[in-house]
């Protein structure tokens, strides 16, 4: 008997009161965190891909992770009592709207572990079957958007941006209906289960919901569990204080949600659907929908179909909608705290704090020391560099890998711009206008790196630290699906290999970072998805 070693320890739901009610069948989950749940079986599950870092995390081996144990484990086959599995209760806003209880609908955590070396850490299988928390959905997901969740929270991962982990992804063998925009051609897909780990699952969501219910008791024991559990330091800090002890805790999720925006910004990352049930307490990117990454650099993009109209969750709106969500969790934080004044300071502070992050951002992303001298004139070179980027169509990604190599010749003041011809998509665009714009800012920021004072070589590798070559663009996701659905999943392997090393050359593999095709442009799956999944 193995059980693949684990150190069980289910902390959620030992010391969390559980859902009385033990039907699977929809219901609302009262005066309770959590329900208990069993994974449903799948018929033919098959390992099509995994994460060696992610296991060695938990402390699995290569064998452990290949092994037929590993796959019953990971796809709900085979549960041990002491797994005790379960579905988390949350509530939430949606698309700005409170949404009532929602709920682990498609994920079951299978259990909690200890781990060698990284703490304590939440097994959870997302495609799993229903929960109290489906509604009228079964609960279970396609290879799709698994393959979606799986490729991007790795790649996510390699980034160096707080995220939860993707372990395994198999197939179930069993399929799903799913009508993908719709519109009324629903189709059979093949159905897949995902592994992801995380340190805590909990939402802003999972505040809010008893918070709404006006269930103190349980409000104040999901904070205080939160706490405990995730930002233990807080406890010896306000010790004798518990309200003291709440704001700092709001403070610090304030804090990692502002990093976490401005992580996304840097990379051009989408998430799509910025729910309140989608937002993280401990500050990770969660619930990999119908996200994308910015091909050509648009602060109105937003990769969502069902958010085209109101484009609340576009790209340059993320950090405004992170703080509006920050609203809804100071809100639901209230009858804990019993007085506004400092909640409402720590939510206008985001705004500077914001301000702050985003422009040491830039200025890395540039290659240039922030530095107060400079301050106001850094920050019209960004905004004009964004305005710049975002006039004509102009990959983000490939700009800023040539901004590093870029180095500036007075003599001949139009060719410069030769150097980025790699950049843009169309041609047509590039009106003698853009060229001359785009020159003027290159000389500005030519006069800027040399004020500076590093050598092109320290630019050149500060920048490409933080400006990654390659990315999970929209498209490679959509091809690497395309032929894991035909049972080739070589793509997928490849894909996963090179995100582990962004921002490395990698010349081999240098296809991975060209520019999105033009087949792609309109594509589905490469510039729309929609949240069935
Ligand atoms: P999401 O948009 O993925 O954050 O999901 C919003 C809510 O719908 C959550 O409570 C999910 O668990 C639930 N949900 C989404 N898809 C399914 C599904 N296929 N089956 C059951 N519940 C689902
Ligand atoms: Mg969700």
């Amino acid at each position: 008997m193995s059980y693949l070693d684990f150190n069980i320890e289910n902390k959620f739901s030992s010391q969390l009161p559980k859902d009385l009610e033990e039907s699977i069948f929809p219901h609302q989950v009262h005066s309770a965190a959590f329900s208990w749940v069993t994974p449903k079986r799948t018929s033919n599950p098959q390992l099509i891909a995994s994460s060696r870092d992610a296991a060695a995390m938990l402390g699995l081996s290569t064998e452990q992770l290949k092994s037929d144990e590993f796959l019953q484990l990971f796809t709900g086959n085979i549960v041990p009592e002491e797994f005790s599995p379960y579905a988390m209760c949350y509530g939430g806003h949606q698309f700005g709207h409170w949404a009532g209880q929602l709920g682990d609908g498609r994920a079951i955590n299978l259990a909690e572990v200890n781990t060698p070396s990284y703490g304590h850490k939440v097994l959870q299988l997302k495609g799993a079957g229903p929960t109290p928390f489906s509604r009228t959905a079964d609960g279970l997901a396609v290879l799709r958007s698994s393959v979606r969740e799986f490729l991007c929270s790795e790649a996510m991962f390699h980034l160096g941006i707080p995220t939860t982990r993707a372990l395994s992804l198999s197939l179930t063998g069993d399929s799903v209906v799913r009508d993908m925009f719709y519109n009324g051609n629903a189709k059979a897909e093949l159905g897949a289960v995902v592994c992801r780990v995380s340190s805590s699952f909990m939402r802003f969501g999972s505040i809010e919901l008893p918070a709404y219910r006006k269930d103190k008791a349980l409000l104040k024991q999901l904070v205080d569990y939160s706490i405990k559990r995730d930002f233990p330091e807080l406890l010896n800090e306000y010790a004798d204080d518990p309200i003291q002890r709440y704001l700092a805790w709001f403070e610090e999720i304030a804090q990692r949600t502002c990093r976490l925006m401005v992580d996304w910004m840097r990379v051009g990352f989408v998430h799509g659907v910025m729910n309140t049930d989608n937002m993280s307490l401990i500050g990770e990117t969660i619930d990999y929908g119908p996200y994308g990454w910015i091909d050509n650099f648009d602060l109105s993009w937003t990769p969502n179909t069902t958010d085209a109209q109101g484009k609340r969750y576009r790209f340059g709106k993320q950090g405004e909608i992170s703080q509006w969500n920050l609203f809804q969790l100071a809100n639901a934080i209230y009858p804990l705290i019993a007085e506004s004044a400092p909640l409402e300071t720590i939510l206008n502070n985001y705004s500077k704090t914001y301000q702050q992050q985003w422009h040491a951002m830039m200025s890395n992303k540039l290659g240039i020391t922030s530095e107060a001298i400079n301050h106001k004139a850094d920050t019209e070179l960004f905004l004009a560099l964004e305005i710049l980027l975002g006039d004509i169509e102009t990959d983000m990604t490939i700009f800023y890998r040539l901004l590093a190599d870029f180095s500036y010749n007075e003599k001949v003041k139009e060719n410069n711009f030769n150097h980025f011809a790699d950049c843009f998509y169309l041609e047509e665009q590039l009106t003698i206008d853009h060229q001359s714009r785009f020159s003027l800012w290159l000389e500005s920021y030519a006069h800027r790196i040399q004020q500076d004072g590093k050598t092109a070589e320290q630019r050149k590798a500060a920048m490409n630290k933080v400006n990654p070559k390659y990315v999970l663009r929209n498209y490679l996701a959509q091809q690497a699906i395309e032929l894991a659905e035909q049972g080739d999943y070589s793509k997928l392997h490849e894909l996963q290999k090179v995100l582990e090393k962004p921002y490395d050359e990698q010349i081999a593999f240098h296809h991975y970072s060209e520019k999105r095709p033009e087949w792609a442009r309109n594509k589905a799956g490469c510039s729309m998805l929609s949240c069935s999944s």
